[in-house]
């Protein structure tokens, strides 16, 4: 008889275990309460217009082709890669910019018009993020569930003795003086929901994570990344349930028995979680059921910030923008404390524009651009009301890309306007706090400090996806996958 796994969710954390369980042998169905898979990875299209709602670099492809590996298959039959270069333009508040890319001498001789020094330290920086890539990546440890304290003390003199335990910005300030170099080499970890001021060096290995595999598109967007997951996990006999949201986990004497959908139970040997942590431990589970991440728990602990999202369909060329854009307030620090900890809504901000019809004509009509605008904000526990405040947002966001950033005419082009505000995350997709990113990826919310990918107390029950470890981003929730993957065979092989 195969062993029965049921999983809750289908974003890439989902789809990444279920074909991994599926290759394994087991008898995998997913229950997803939207009407598509993907999880953030959503797209929609109005008016010949297609806009990415979530997710749009693609980094590591080594790591989402291990997926498909796994199953005996590779990337390439599924879907096509296009390399991106650069990476993505950096505009910053005094008119000057980067055209941030993998190549060392063309950084360098950027580099060197601000800072010589500056340039002339790239090559070490570099050398100290492939150093702790290998120690994270190459030495497998994003792939293994940090179920022991032990296995997370036993890492951390090396973790000081390589430097990861500073934090991101810092790491930067030791090489960098130009503020432009700071922020380049410093704010990765807001791809992932962290705050460069606060985490750990450790996501310093972004830069070179993104040097080495480079920056990459999927024609068609993110959607059709979903679909070759969907596909696959298909193939393999894998089922998915739509419409289908899970209202209950039922565990029996501390042991997985079943999860409830519309009103009917379904009984499982596993059960993962690909849903919101706090919706998961807090939502699905009866209070009586003793659980280490408890109500109180959850609620002592730091949640992400959140993102207001603003998608444009605009008929009309921008050449000043690239396919990735990010636009920078003169603040760093300050705007960034505004986010994660004053939680105002500041007058302020820093945009990451995406703009997919600069690669792919079909996003957008003929002269037409499809753009998608990112505003890191803080999360719901911020006293603002997105039903009000979303409208007022938005129009500063035009007027300041139209006044100050010299897209003219953008508002008078504007053909699809539609905004997704951080109640939208909490009311769509059950993440708790509107934050897509679940616990800050703080070093105390780290590791074994992270809802650990085997339920802590709960036979049977196992996480997947940015809540868990090693947290948020594509490439960590397929890493979560492989680590979840290794705690569900050690289970069911006892
Ligand atoms: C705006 C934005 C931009 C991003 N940009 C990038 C990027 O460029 N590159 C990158 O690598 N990462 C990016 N990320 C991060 C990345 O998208 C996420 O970390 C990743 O998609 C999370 O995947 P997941 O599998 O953990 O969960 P999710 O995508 O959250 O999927 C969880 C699924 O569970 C479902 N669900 C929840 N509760 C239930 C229930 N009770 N029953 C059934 N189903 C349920 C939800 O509907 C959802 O489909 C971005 C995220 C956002 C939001």
């Amino acid at each position: 008889m195969k062993k029965k796994a049921i999983i809750i969710g289908a974003g890439f954390g989902g789809l990444s275990i279920g074909i991994r369980l599926l290759s394994e042998g087991f008898d995998v169905s997913i229950y997803e309460k939207q009407r598509f898979a993907g999880g953030h990875g959503q797209q929609f299209s109005k008016d010949n217009y297609t806009f990415d709602m979530g997710p749009t670099l693609i980094t590591a492809p080594d790591i989402i082709n291990k997926i498909f590996n796994k199953a005996g298959k590779k990337i390439e039959d599924y879907l096509e890669l296009l390399p991106l270069d650069p990476f993505y333009r950096v505009f910053f508040h005094d008119n000057s910019s980067i055209d941030y890319s993998g190549d060392s001498e063309q950084m360098k001789t950027q580099m060197a018009k601000f800072d010589k020094n500056d340039a002339a330290n790239y090559d070490k920086f570099i050398e100290k993020s492939k150093v702790i890539y290998d120690s994270v990546i190459t030495d497998g440890l994003g792939a293994i569930s940090f179920d022991k304290i032990t296995t997370m003390l036993s890492l951390m003199p090396k973790a000081a003795k390589i430097g990861a335990l500073d934090t991101c910005y810092s790491n930067a300030k030791k090489y960098f003086d130009d503020f432009r170099h700071r922020f380049i080499f410093s704010f990765h970890p807001l791809f992932i929901g962290g705050n460069p001021f606060r985490v750990p060096a450790i996501y310093s290995m972004i830069s070179y994570l993104e040097k080495t595999g480079g920056i990459w598109y999927s024609k068609g967007g993110m959607k059709s990344l979903v679909n070759a997951f969907v596909q696959l996990f298909e193939e393999l006999g894998g089922k998915i349930y739509y419409n289908s949201e899970v209202q209950k986990i039922n565990i029996v004497k501390q042991k997985i028995d079943s999860v409830i959908v519309a009103d009917e139970k379904i009984k499982a040997d596993v059960v993962i979680s690909n849903a919101d942590i706090n919706h998961t431990y807090t939502k699905l589970i009866d209070d009586e059921v003793s659980r280490k991440w408890s109500q109180e728990k959850l609620d002592r602990s730091k949640y992400s910030m959140s993102a207001f999202l603003l998608y444009l369909g605009v008929k009309k060329k921008y050449d000043k923008l690239l396919h990735h854009n990010i636009i920078l307030s003169p603040r760093y620090r300050e705007l960034i404390d505004d986010i994660f900890d004053n939680k105002v809504l500041a007058d302020d901000f820093s945009l990451y524009v995406h703009v997919p019809s600069k690669t792919d004509s079909s996003m957008a009509p003929e002269g037409s651009e499809s753009i998608y605008i990112l505003s890191p904000c803080p999360n719901l526990s911020a006293n603002i009301d997105w039903s009000k405040m979303g409208r007022i947002y938005a129009n500063k966001i035009i007027n300041y890309l139209e006044a100050d950033f010299d897209l003219i005419g953008l508002r008078d082009n504007i053909e699809v306007e539609i905004m997704f505000t951080p109640e939208d995350f909490q009311k769509q997709r059950n993440s708790y706090l509107g934050t897509p990113w679940g616990l800050e990826p703080s070093l105390l919310q780290s590791a074994y400090f992270r809802p650990h990918n085997r339920a802590e107390r709960i036979k049977g029950l196992f996480l997947v996806g940015a809540g868990t470890h090693p947290g948020a981003g594509l490439p960590g929730v397929m890493l979560s996958a492989e680590a979840t993957e290794k705690s569900v065979l050690e289970y069911i092989s006892k």
